[in-house]
């Protein structure tokens, strides 16, 4: 059986998979732990963040723009009027 990975837009918390008359499932997606056998974990590796429709049980992956943040951290720091930062003595 082949992996039907969907993936999720930010915020979405309900399957917007079409049945065969086209009407949407509306299933509630929910976190989704797999066992580290599972197809999944062979595409996706072990542990990863996924999500399953309750109704249809199609599979979700987070959007991009929810992890894009990560390891972006941002630290302000003081600049002077030439634009260098500040060392404070
Ligand atoms: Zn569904």
């Amino acid at each position: 059986m082949a992996l039907t990975l969907k993936e999720k837009k930010p915020g979405q918390r309900a399957c917007d998979e079409k049945d065969a008359k086209g009407k949407l499932c509306v299933g509630h997606l929910k976190r989704w732990y797999y066992p580290d056998d599972a197809d999944v974990a062979k595409e996706l590796g072990p542990g990863a963040e996924i999500y399953r429709c309750e109704r249809c049980h199609v599979l979700y992956r987070p959007a991009g723009a929810d992890i894009s943040t990560a390891g972006q951290r941002f630290h302000p720091q003081p600049v002077n009027i030439l634009g260098d930062t500040v060392r404070t003595k």
